[in-house]
């Protein structure tokens, strides 16, 4: 039994086809997955699913890609995410990599996620590309994880080095493995995740991208991260059930959804 993390089944190509998508999630044995919201516009659709399938969760938050578009407030953050089937704030956080140039509106963007993950208690995905060191100083002036008296979260689909897993770790945060890390190229994530322990591990799909191998470059969907946690399974040289049954815990104890 597998919990798809991190996934965007409301973009076109998913949603079209949500009876196949919830069979594949059937027949591969994953119950639940969390559809993050990565725009307001977006975001009624993200809602509507989670209130229409009891297996889907969603999150409200603005991700850093997104330039051409509402800016979010403290207070709009909060008052989308007073909703039961909202379970976290994001995704948000730094992208370097996609966008260049005077970024301090992401920056500010972050800030307001965490400031409403924090009057919320509800805990933050955190996206971070080429920034781990802005987005770390970021989460520890804002007051991010449960050593400040803040929220945990998690570092989703997680390419950052060993050092970064290890400082979110002690805020409290976990990081979660997508596809990548079965990647061939993926030698020094896969180092990475030999070293984390399962106690702070989460796996995920981030669908529609990143399929795992062996769909790699088709479209992804939640079904498909059985494979991520049978790649992680062989790698840590541990039976598949163990990173099915830790990582099915872990997230629900960060996102508080009883068994
Ligand atoms: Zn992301
Ligand atoms: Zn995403």
């Amino acid at each position: 039994m597998y919990i798809d993390s991190h996934c965007h089944i409301n973009f076109p190509e998913l949603a079209a086809r949500m009876p196949d998508i919830l069979a594949q999630m059937e027949h591969n044995k994953v119950t639940h997955a969390l559809c993050v919201s990565v725009d307001l516009p977006d975001f009624p659709q993200v809602l509507a699913l989670a209130h229409q399938y009891p297996h889907i969760y969603a999150s409200v938050g603005v991700h850093p890609d997104y330039e051409d578009t509402p800016e979010p407030s403290v207070e709009q953050l909060v008052q989308l995410a007073d909703d039961p089937k909202i379970i976290a704030i994001g995704e948000t956080g730094l992208d370097y990599y996609r966008l260049e140039g005077d970024l301090e509106w992401q920056r500010e963007r972050f800030r307001t996620h965490i400031k409403a993950s924090r009057i919320t208690r509800k805990p933050l995905i955190i996206h971070t590309r080429s920034a781990s060191e802005d987005t770390i100083r970021i989460m520890r002036e804002e007051g991010a994880g449960t050593d400040a008296g803040g929220v945990a979260g998690v570092m989703h689909c997680f390419t950052e080095s060993l050092a970064v897993a290890r400082a979110a770790i002690e805020m409290g945060f976990y990081i979660s493995f997508s596809g990548i890390v079965t990647f061939k190229s993926a030698r020094e994530l896969q180092a990475v995740a030999l070293e984390l322990p399962l106690e702070r591990m989460l796996i995920e799909t981030d669908s529609p991208y990143l399929a795992p191998v062996p769909y790699r470059g088709k479209t992804n969907e939640p079904g498909f991260v059985a494979h991520v946690a049978e790649f992680l399974a062989k790698l840590k040289g541990v039976p598949v059930e163990q990173v099915a049954e830790q990582t099915t815990a872990n997230f629900r104890t960060l996102f508080n959804v009883p068994a």
